[in-house]
């Protein structure tokens, strides 16, 4: 069986799953997060299955982003939020639950706060420079 017979995010593309869709073109689609961070938690989705941020082609990926600030907008003009988290999880370690590339835009509102908390991970001075200079040379 092929990854995109079982995949969940595929089956909502092909409409063989229910959603609540915001949005659709013959690329991508948007629809509501089923267990939402926040009122109108959307996901963008691109309709051909990757696994992730990483591994989509370039212009699908810059497809899917125009399309995640369209959703921001209309969040804060519709919705009225009055901020927006915009992410997307690479890896089980990132907190990637679905192996289908999607990016989260989660409008945030006055009374909530959203956001990454930081940790409190302290990295020195000479292993910044370090991890500076290992994503600078893979780019
Ligand atoms: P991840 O954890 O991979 O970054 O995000 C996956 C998101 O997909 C989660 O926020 C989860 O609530 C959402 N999700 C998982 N299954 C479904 C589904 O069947 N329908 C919808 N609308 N959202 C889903
Ligand atoms: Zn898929």
């Amino acid at each position: 069986m092929e990854k995109k017979d079982s995949c969940i995010f595929c089956r909502i593309a092909r409409g063989e799953i229910p959603c609540y869709k915001v949005y659709e073109d013959n690329f991508v689609i948007a629809f509501l997060d089923v267990n939402p961070a926040s009122r109108g938690h959307t996901l963008v989705v691109p309709k051909e299955h990757c696994q992730d941020f990483t591994s989509c082609p370039k212009a699908l990926l810059d497809h899917c982003f125009e399309v995640a600030q369209t959703i921001a907008q209309a969040q804060i003009a519709q919705l009225g939020a009055t901020g927006v988290n915009v992410l997307t999880n690479v890896g089980a370690s990132a907190g990637q639950s679905v192996l289908h590339f999607h990016i989260h835009v989660i409008p945030s509102y006055r009374e909530q706060i959203l956001g990454l908390k930081g940790t409190n991970l302290q990295i020195e001075d000479k292993e910044m420079l370090l991890l500076q200079d290992e994503i600078k040379r893979a780019i």
